[in-house]
């Protein structure tokens, strides 16, 4: 028997993932709460994203809803790796 809660979180989590994927589509580039550039390779079921750095090519997962990952450009991206490895 599928309890009414269930259903409520299935459609919370698949309204949540909906909304993340439109803001970063996979492969587009967002800043990280660590302030890294990430391709996004993944989305999980309730919105979270899952990354590879441009600065270390280390994979990473950050909440959507609760770092707030900014999208941006490949130019952008580029630009900070640029200086990232200037440092
Ligand atoms: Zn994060």
């Amino acid at each position: 028997m599928i309890k009414f809660w269930e259903i409520k979180y299935a459609i919370k989590c698949w309204w949540l993932r909906r909304k993340a994927r439109k803001a970063i589509p996979l492969g587009s580039i967002y800043e990280d709460c660590s302030g890294h550039p990430m391709v996004a390779i993944r989305h999980d079921f309730d919105g979270d994203l899952t990354g590879v750095s441009m600065f270390t090519g280390r994979v990473g997962c950050c909440s959507y809803w609760h770092c707030g990952p900014v999208p941006l450009t490949y130019k952008q991206a580029m630009e900070m790796v640029r200086q990232n490895s200037k440092v």
